[in-house]
């Protein structure tokens, strides 16, 4: 893919709001071959700034998450469904997933991972290409399409849903903890916190 170089986008302007809206683009992170991909909706203010997926507090609460899981932020590999901060927070417009969505396929190519954690309700419809009920669905594992390839992917409330709802806090490390199930013993990615 030409605006591509590797798993970079290297320049993009085919959504005009988010072209005046962001900063940068904020590309994926974490190693290149991680088992786990994490997908989020689009990067807020924070991740606007500092150029990270789940830098902001909802950052936090997912590393804490994937502490308790026995893994670190740098042991998986974190993205969004749309690179580019929307004006004002608002959720991601159609056209503006449909316009991102082959950077996303594209580094889910690369990535290969053994399983893709969607976080919140925006990826996880966006990449089922279904209406999907996150809490009640968080946990559960499914197998979609993308990019041409069956890939298993597992439903998890956003890190953000256990900061103004406590009860989701459980909801959400235990797909993490399921997550965590996902990553491969031997590379000593998994339950580091055994140790
Ligand atoms: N929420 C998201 O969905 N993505 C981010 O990168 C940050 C917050």
């Amino acid at each position: 893919m030409e605006q591509m170089d590797g798993l970079q986008v290297i320049d993009c302007e085919r959504c005009g709001d988010l072209v005046d809206s962001r900063s940068r683009i904020v590309d994926g992170t974490g190693p290149p071959e991680a088992d786990l991909l994490f997908v989020g909706e689009a990067p807020g203010a924070q991740e606007d700034a500092d150029g990270e997926p789940f830098v902001g507090r909802s950052g936090d609460v997912l590393d804490d998450a994937l502490r308790e899981a026995g893994l670190d932020r740098g042991d998986v590999r974190i993205t969004n469904c749309v690179r580019c901060r929307p004006p004002d927070n608002r959720d991601p417009r159609q056209a503006e997933l449909a316009n991102c969505r082959p950077y996303l396929e594209r580094e889910i190519e690369l990535v290969d991972p053994e399983l893709i954690v969607t976080l919140g309700k925006v990826p996880a419809e966006h990449l089922l290409e279904r209406d999907v009920a996150v809490t009640s669905e968080a946990g559960d594992v499914f197998d979609p399409e993308i990019g041409g390839q069956r890939r298993e992917l597992l439903v998890s409330v956003h890190p953000a849903a256990t900061l103004y709802d406590r009860s989701q806090a459980d909801t959400f490390t235990d797909a993490i903890a399921t997550a965590a199930d996902y990553t491969d013993e031997d590379s000593g990615q998994r339950r580091l916190g055994d140790f």
